[in-house]
């Protein structure tokens, strides 16, 4: 019996553990701690302990399928690679469209949006990142120059104050969460914004349980009463930052005192001065969110919102303070990072600068795609759904809309007009049974590469074993694909490190990094050259936008695209539990995670429960524009009355067949966080 320790990064959320894989004669088995994995000290929490159950389950994809007669049958690699280029070759640039993904590596990524606009010369490249982050993407990048967490995780515990909003860090970055923990134990307040009593809220020193929805009015609240009482940062604010007039003229406004603040989102007034005082006052404030502050369809305001209040109370540049933006999944801040965005090439590069064009036309040797912005994921299901024939051929890495994106009965009818569509992934998703052709890939343990976390450190994936069958590396299907194509010479790599060599080449902020580089602790970029130690804190001196000041600006509150109503009554907001991870596809296949949560619930208010007559575990019907489901009842005081919550994991009691396809007119994210339901009390149930 052969046995090894593989080192590694955790394959779920984007906080980028790292943990040994341990090997059993050539196959994956277990994990372990690896203590001196830089981001968590070799502590994992429930799904990076189990992050080993689901690599050879038996429903993994070994071979390439093509669809003949409606049923999938096994082919050569050969045959579907035939198949794909004869069909590829047959569509116009602007009829195809490409999803890269934030489960696969930095290289891979990179390689998708490269064969996008290399081969396929289509500038349609996006991925998830747009129904989770795309807010902040767009609305740090507005105001600091940079579009990412401007601190690293490690100093939140620094922190004297931290304020969390729209983040359920204990569940869902549980090893952020304990940064924030050892803050409090070093004498700092916790104060979290929530409509549910998380069990992060229920770690606070402040829990402010408001309505979804409100988050710029709560944070112009909370800034009015720091302003008025004179507790802004004077010397930051004048020498860092710009148009705080225009800041003050609306949140100055009555509309943002404490007492219309507290009407709008349901909390006490003095409360929001309390979160206030301790957040001006504190010697470091971090401020953490996530989808909470994202989702909607003033996300960029949201966004911004976080940045002015960090701004005028000189939170940012230092340690244990800052903007942090906590990504969702393992590699959502890499797949941006490498491009696979529709506006901008690895680095942030915009499409639209001809000089940048050039150099990325220069750099592979071919034309690409004309340098304009392409569609969004979300304008992508649009097109398909609303004007069919317009875009006809659809090529998807490691996603899964079927589960993922709202409104899913729009979305399965934008995927069954489509002509011809490959999905890439490790086990056959609900969209991979729509495909025309499926091209089995390969998991975290079988490749090595890169990913970059939250916090902008890339590191490594190691190789533990090989894939199962003839399923092999997604960045060598791309290579393989692209050679099919004609483009064997952009895509001649060996490895991964080859790959990764050229991505900093033609990537400024990963210029200085190299594998050997990375080593054991990783790099945060942004990180020029190869002698330059990485950037764990963003913004020191300056920021980076063209004058280097941050700009302050003017939001006013708006609702979200759909209230609640007489017809619809509650308010849905939507998340993950933390026993399981997005679209479900790898923790519902890891047993010791399908047994702690086997199914979808709806959390709901005892008043509201009681109003209805439903009893705790009763299944209901949740109805919304949309569509309805069946789901079982949670009654629990852990939720605002007017408000119900369900986990979007679960294919079952699917939570986006109710959501809003509502976007923000900016990062184009959905509203997942806030629209309309009823729930009804089924007959047959009494
Ligand atoms: Fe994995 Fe995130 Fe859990 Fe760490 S906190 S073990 S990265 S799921």
């Amino acid at each position: 019996m052969e046995m090894k320790y593989v080192p590694t990064t955790c394959p779920y959320c984007g906080t980028g553990c790292g943990f040994n894989l341990v090997v059993k004669d050539g196959k994956v088995v277990d994990t372990a701690p690896w203590h001196r994995a830089p981001v968590n000290q070799g502590k994992t929490c429930a799904k990076g302990n189990y992050a080993a159950e689901f690599v050879n389950s038996p429903d993994r994809l070994t071979t390439p399928l093509i669809k003949k007669d409606g049923k999938f049958v096994e082919a050569s690699w050969d045959e579907a690679y035939a198949l794909i280029a004869s069909k590829f070759k047959a569509y116009k640039p602007e009829e195809m469209a490409c999803l890269a993904s934030a489960r696969v590596s930095n290289e891979e990524n990179y390689l998708m949006q490269k064969f996008a606009r290399a081969v396929l010369k289509t500038p349609h490249m996006d991925h998830c990142a747009r129904l989770c982050h795309a807010s902040t993407v767009a609305g740090l990048a507005a105001v600091f120059g940079s579009g990412a967490m401007t601190n690293s995780i490690e100093d939140i515990a620094e922190a004297k104050c931290v304020f969390v909003i729209g983040s359920n860090t204990f569940e869902q970055h549980p090893l952020i969460g304990r940064r924030i923990m050892m803050a409090r134990l070093n004498g700092a307040k916790v104060i979290v914004a929530d409509p549910r009593f998380t069990p992060t809220a229920k770690q606070a020193d402040l829990y402010l349980p408001f309505f979804s929805g409100t988050d710029v009015a709560l944070m112009n609240g909370i800034m009015q009463y720091i302003i008025k009482n004179g507790w802004e940062d004077k010397e930051f604010i004048a020498k860092r930052t710009k148009d705080f007039d225009k800041l003050k003229e609306v949140v100055m406004q009555d509309t943002y005192s404490l007492e219309n603040v507290a009407k709008v989102t349901g909390l006490h007034a003095e409360d929001i001065a309390t979160a206030a005082e301790w957040i001006a006052k504190a010697d470091s404030s971090a401020l953490l969110y996530s989808m909470g502050i994202t989702q909607h369809t003033v996300g960029v305001d949201n966004v911004k919102t976080t940045a002015n209040l960090q701004m005028i109370t000189g939170n940012l540049g230092k340690r244990g303070a800052g903007v942090c933006a906590l990504r969702g999944q393992n590699n959502v801040q890499g797949a941006c990072d490498m491009g696979c965005l529709p506006n901008v090439y690895s680095g942030y590069q915009a499409v639209i600068n001809a000089d940048l064009h050039k150099k990325m036309e220069d750099a592979w040797g071919c034309d690409i795609a004309e340098g304009k912005v392409g569609y969004t994921v979300t304008k992508m299901i649009n097109v398909l759904a609303d004007e069919p024939g317009t875009l006809k051929c659809l090529y998807v890495m490691g996603e899964n809309p079927m589960i993922s994106d709202p409104d899913l009965h729009h979305v399965e009818k934008g995927l069954k007009n489509l002509e011809f569509m490959v999905v890439q992934d490790i086990f056959l998703t609900e969209t991979a049974e729509l495909a025309d052709v499926v091209l089995p890939g390969s998991c975290y343990a079988e490749r090595d590469g890169t990913q970059t976390n939250t916090e902008r450190r890339v590191q490594l994936w190691r190789k533990a074993q090989d894939a199962p069958g003839q399923a092999k590396p997604d960045w060598q299907i791309i290579c393989e694909l692209g050679a099919a194509m004609g483009y064997e010479k952009q895509f001649a790599f060996k490895s991964a490190e080859e790959i990764f060599n050229e991505v900093a080449k033609v990537t400024p902020s990963y210029g200085g990094m190299t594998y050997a580089r990375l080593g054991a602790e990783g790099l945060h970029w942004p990180c020029p050259t190869a002698e330059h130690p990485g950037t764990p804190v963003l913004h020191k001196e300056k920021f980076g936008t063209p004058d280097g000041l941050g700009i302050l600006s003017p939001i006013e509150w708006k609702p979200p695209a759909e209230v609640p109503d007489a017809e619809y009554p509650l308010l849905l907001t939507t998340g993950r539990c933390m026993w399981h991870w997005h679209t479900g596809t790898m923790t519902r296949r890891s047993e010791s995670l399908e047994r702690e949560e086997p199914t979808g619930w709806v959390e709901m208010n005892p008043e509201d429960a009681k109003a209805l007559g439903i009893k705790d575990k009763e299944m209901v019907r949740a109805i919304s524009r949309r569509g309805e489901i069946t789901i079982g009842a949670r009654v629990t005081k852990d939720i605002k009355k007017g408000v119900v919550f369900m986990p979007f994991h679960f294919k079952e009691c699917a939570a986006n067949v109710l959501t809003n396809n509502a976007l923000d007119p900016i990062a184009s994210i959905p509203e997942y966080k806030a629209c309309s339901v009823r729930i009804e009390k089924i007959p047959e149930a009494q």
